[in-house]
């Protein structure tokens, strides 16, 4: 299909705008690794309720607490000792063991946080959160569905990763490619969870130069640069040129704008719902000049996640290659009134020590803003400010 999603082109109005008393959570964003995040829509996580259990994942802990306070394992009730030499058991057995905790909306914030504390107090590194209406035990993810991001920006090498939370499931969403340029889909090849008869994925790519979004794709994921053609993937898979605008993408509205950057089309992302708005712009030049249309997708929006490949020392490097400064990142951020600026897309020459020297400075540079550095594994909650 050229030029692009013709079922997108609807205009998302009416959205209704709840006031902050009512938010708990908005949009659930991991970080996989450089160039690949995930946005969960939390409440409209299907949970399929396990009459009696479910099964247990290696690996993967999937902890419910109801609206009652009953805690469940893996689809069954258990007492919180119990809960915890459970997943301190799961620990032992694989130092890499990730949580899954759905709680349900009603409860108090500091039970959720009381919860987490106590899977985090066992080893667990990393884990994500779901808020929502009704939690209830569930059958873990590989027998059902517990954890079902639905909307993928970019697909890095963290996109594998993406195989491993969905517990064996096909996945089932979106994909929104930022741009073309390897870094941004070399995970694609190697996504599992969309390599089967029962996957969905729709990819939407920039659409240009009147070409399909199936053979722009194809200009790297085709022999003999890899071995199968798009046509190649199990599943039922969409592909998509993407023009500017507002799109309707597995429930968010999705902005996208041109954006300066180099070699091929580069859009920025604005995704939201009623609760929060979060804007992804991962290859970015702003010293480049910004576009009135960019400065509109851009302002108020409550999470920043920005291209921070260089320093204001590697300037030059940074205009030859199209990308932006730790600086220019904040600053974006503070003019678009954000209140987190994610620095994203860390230089590969960066040494960790290097990453957290700049993690210690760079909050200074905007101290009435959150600035953190993105980091594989990272779990961020989108929530919309105040008067906003
Ligand atoms: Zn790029
Ligand atoms: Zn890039």
């Amino acid at each position: 299909m050229a030029g692009g999603a013709q079922q997108d082109d609807e205009e998302i109005t009416g959205i209704n705008v709840t006031p902050l008393v009512d938010i708990t959570l908005v949009l659930l964003i991991i970080f996989m690794v450089t160039a690949n995040f995930i946005v969960r829509e939390t409440v409209e996580v299907d949970l399929p309720r396990a009459a009696n259990g479910g099964e247990t994942v290696q690996g993967l802990v999937n902890v419910v607490i109801d609206k009652d306070g009953k805690l469940y394992l893996d689809g069954a009730e258990l007492a919180e000792d119990a809960l915890s030499r459970r997943v301190s058991e799961a620990v032992a057995k694989d130092k890499d063991t990730r949580a899954i905790i759905s709680a349900d909306q009603s409860l108090p914030y500091g039970r959720v946080m009381h919860l987490i504390d106590v899977v985090k107090g066992q080893g667990i590194a990393k884990f994500a959160l779901n808020i929502q209406k009704d939690a209830a035990p569930t059958a873990a993810p590989g027998a059902g569905s517990a954890d079902r991001p639905a909307l993928v920006l970019d697909a890095g090498t963290g996109l594998r990763a993406l195989t491993g939370l969905l517990g064996g499931a096909a996945y089932d969403g979106s994909i929104v490619l930022s741009h073309l340029h390897w870094d941004h889909m070399q995970g694609l090849p190697f996504f599992a969870a969309g390599d089967r008869p029962a996957s969905r994925v729709d990819l939407y790519v920039p659409a240009q130069d009147g070409r399909s979004g199936r053979d722009l794709l194809a200009q790297s994921f085709a022999p003999p640069a890899f071995p199968i053609t798009p046509e190649g993937l199990h599943g039922t898979w969409g592909f998509h040129g993407l023009d500017e605008g507002r799109h309707s993408i597995e429930g968010f509205a999705v902005t996208a704008v041109e954006i300066e950057h180099k070699g091929g089309r580069t859009f920025g992302l604005r995704v939201e719902d009623e609760r929060g708005s979060l804007a992804y712009l991962p290859d970015h030049a702003p010293a480049a000049g910004m576009s009135d249309a960019l400065a509109s997708m851009l302002d108020g929006v409550d999470v920043l996640v920005h291209d921070a490949q260089f320093l204001e020392g590697e300037r030059p490097v940074a205009v030859d290659y199209g990308h932006a400064t730790v600086q220019d990142a904040v600053r974006l951020g503070e003019s678009a009134g954000a209140s987190t600026v994610v620095l994203f897309h860390h230089s590969p020459a960066r040494t960790d020590a290097a990453l957290d020297d700049i993690a210690a400075w760079a909050p200074d540079l905007a101290p009435d803003r959150c600035v953190v550095l993105a980091r594989e594994g990272m779990t961020l909650d989108v929530v919309r400010r105040p008067n906003s």
